[in-house]
């Protein structure tokens, strides 16, 4: 049992005053993952295929190193290959653009996936339009953002936005026919997501920061799912009774700690089922990534 500020964690639930939301942990659903993705890479091994993702990175910034590690540790375990390209700070967007075409022409990468936002000196604009699309893992090219609205499956959706849906169906969530809203309409989460929810024949509802009434929104959702990047802005109001809340955010709260943008405490009083952040989508993420990793090697090994 876990102790949080106000309430408990019991089993698979948080307990609270009486109340008990289930905790949609994203472990599970990352554990359900590892074995499908083990077994399709062991088949690209006995192929003669090393799978290989080359992470880009520019600079240090500590969200970026503590992504890179956890993606490395995860690629590791399930034996795929994992390279960084770490790029000081202050390169020259030519020589940033150079060391960028050197990765995508790389023949032994399978998937890139570049770290943004970049440093203020540099342009993404050029990269983005280099990229090979069949190792655009995290869908920046507009080839692949094509792909995810037009519904064909045979591109990259950014890994978050199939995160959630990847979580939603492994807690087997009912997605057709039910009333979905999104808060947030990025092009990283928001857009893709609502189109990959369409997708499952869901009903869903954008919201963004010009929103009217969005408490009184969010509270038509059989499924809320918060992407705002404001700590802890999503309160009880927003709920409707019994409905599955999923928080992406990545925050950090007044006292340093890392938050989502759902009021977690009150939230899972009125939430059937609710994310935890950390260890919610974003663990499903690096998950999806490895998965995209070795969609992108089957696809080489295809065309060869
Ligand atoms: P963003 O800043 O690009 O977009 C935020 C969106 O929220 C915008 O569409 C904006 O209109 C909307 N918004 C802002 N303020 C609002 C308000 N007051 N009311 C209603 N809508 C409002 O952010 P993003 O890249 O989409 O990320 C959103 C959050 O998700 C951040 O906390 C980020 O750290 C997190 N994130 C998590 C993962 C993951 O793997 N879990 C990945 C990417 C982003």
């Amino acid at each position: 049992m876990i102790q949080s500020h106000i309430g408990v964690f019991i089993g698979n639930g948080y307990h609270r005053g009486g109340l008990m939301a289930e905790l949609l942990k994203g472990s599970e659903a990352a554990n359900a993952l590892k074995h499908e993705l083990g077994y399709r890479n062991s088949e690209l091994t006995a192929k003669g295929v090393t799978p290989c993702l080359a992470i880009v990175r520019v600079g240090e910034r500590p969200d970026d190193l503590a992504y890179e590690k956890g993606v490395l540790k995860y690629f590791n375990a399930l034996g795929i290959g994992a390279k960084v390209k770490a790029l000081p700070e202050n390169i020259s967007q030519d020589m940033f653009e150079r060391e960028f075409a050197s990765v995508n022409e790389d023949e032994s990468v399978h998937g890139i996936l570049l770290f943004r936002p970049l440093p203020k000196t540099l342009d993404e604009e050029p990269v983005i339009k280099l990229i090979d699309s069949d190792k655009d893992v995290d869908c920046m090219s507009p080839k692949n953002f094509a792909k995810v609205f037009i519904g064909d499956d045979t591109g990259f959706a950014p890994c978050t936005a199939d995160a959630v849906v990847e979580l939603l169906k492994r807690y087997k969530i009912p997605l057709k026919g039910s009333e979905v809203v999104l808060a947030g309409r990025s092009l990283v989460v928001g857009k893709p997501l609502s189109m990959l929810l369409l997708g499952e024949d869901a009903t869903v509802t954008i919201c963004h920061s010009k929103t009217e009434n969005l408490a009184e929104v969010c509270s038509r959702a059989d499924i809320l799912i918060a992407a705002i990047g404001v700590p802890k802005m999503v309160k009880k109001e927003f709920i409707k009774p019994g409905a599955v809340v999923i928080d992406v955010g990545i925050n950090v709260d007044e006292e340093g700690n890392m938050c989502g943008d759902v009021d977690f405490d009150e939230v899972s009083e009125a939430a059937s089922k609710i994310t935890p952040v950390p260890g919610g989508v974003g663990t499903v993420t690096i998950s999806v990534l490895a998965m995209h990793t070795l969609k992108a090697a089957e696809k080489a090994a295809a065309r060869k």
